[in-house]
């Protein structure tokens, strides 16, 4: 981390929402040990998170980030996390950065300390790296079988599909698999052959002139940032839908992307070794319009 300017840490007093319970922060070391060894979501990755960009100085869509954080919040049982808490943390953490171009905030709430009823949230902000080779040049993914029938977040709502929970040990092991197999990202596909969703991304295809994800109900994410491209999209005189996708679609679209916080629009350039088109100038616009987000 040398040459980039100190990361910011700042611990909620009360990440929960509770009657008459002050709010507010503590500032504290970066590279201090705060974190208990019990901490549940620690010792059980039973805890949620979300990770926003902050580009010059503004998070982006912020409101989004924090209704998915009380979505993951509910679907894990957490106690309902205090928003305008976590919102002014968010802010306070950018006050304390050192301006950067871009830089994200990560919020992680957990179920706390074991036995103590009380949940642990903190605020951690760092400058981001480099994404403009991914933005410009593209991303080599393949298909992996997430193993889990597309009907999985009906059928089975404890697995906690569709939930940004702290357990991304499976998302990681993804990763070192495309690793292994000379590409960068991940899409994952249900056993039934539905196109899901990358590791810590969602795609999107150029059908003609539409731009289609998949639906948020297959047990994926739903993305802040497909959700401001759809935005960005319906500017630019595209369609835009939610609709059941295969790996066919993707090998036959137009362009393809995996669109994300921080690294926003990578285009995709070959799935499983095989090429695919770009289409440079509607990626270009589509990470200028992200760029710009004023909220
Ligand atoms: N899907 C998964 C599994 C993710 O972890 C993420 C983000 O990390 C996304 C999709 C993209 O979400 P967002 O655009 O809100 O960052």
């Amino acid at each position: 981390m040398s040459g980039m300017p100190s990361p910011v840490l700042l611990l909620l007093r009360s990440p929960a929402a509770r009657d008459g319970a002050p709010s507010g922060y503590d500032q504290v070391d970066p590279a201090a040990p705060v974190a208990n060894a019990l901490d549940l979501g620690i010792t059980r990755g039973d805890g949620i998170f979300e990770t926003i960009t902050v580009i010059g100085g503004i998070p982006q869509a912020l409101d989004a980030h924090l209704a998915r954080l009380e979505r993951s919040a509910a679907m894990l049982d957490l106690p309902a996390p205090d928003l305008p808490a976590w919102r002014s943390t968010v802010f306070a953490a950018v006050d304390a950065h050192t301006d950067v171009p871009e830089a994200f905030v990560k919020l992680l709430y957990s179920r706390g300390i074991e036995g103590s009823d009380a949940p642990t949230g903190w605020v951690w902000m760092q400058q981001s790296g480099d994404f403009t080779r991914e933005r410009s040049e593209g991303i080599d993914v393949v298909l992996l079988d997430r193993g889990y029938p597309s009907t999985v977040a009906e059928t089975s709502p404890w697995l906690l599909q569709g939930a940004k929970t702290l357990s991304y040990a499976i998302n990681r092991a993804a990763l070192r698999e495309a690793k292994r197999r000379g590409a960068d990202d991940v899409i994952f596909v249900s056993s039934d052959g539905v196109l899901l969703e990358g590791p810590t991304a969602n795609v999107i295809l150029k059908l003609g002139d539409r731009l289609v994800t998949p639906k948020p109900d297959l047990g994926i994410l739903p993305g802040t940032t497909q959700h401001s491209v759809f935005d960005i999209a319906k500017l630019n005189g595209y369609a835009t839908a939610y609709e059941t996708l295969t790996p066919a679609d993707l090998r036959r679209a137009d362009a393809a992307w995996l669109v994300s916080s921080v690294r926003n629009a990578a285009p995709i350039r070959s799935v499983d070794g095989a090429p695919r088109a770009l289409d440079a100038q509607l990626t270009a616009s589509i990470n200028s319009g992200l760029a710009a987000r004023t909220t």
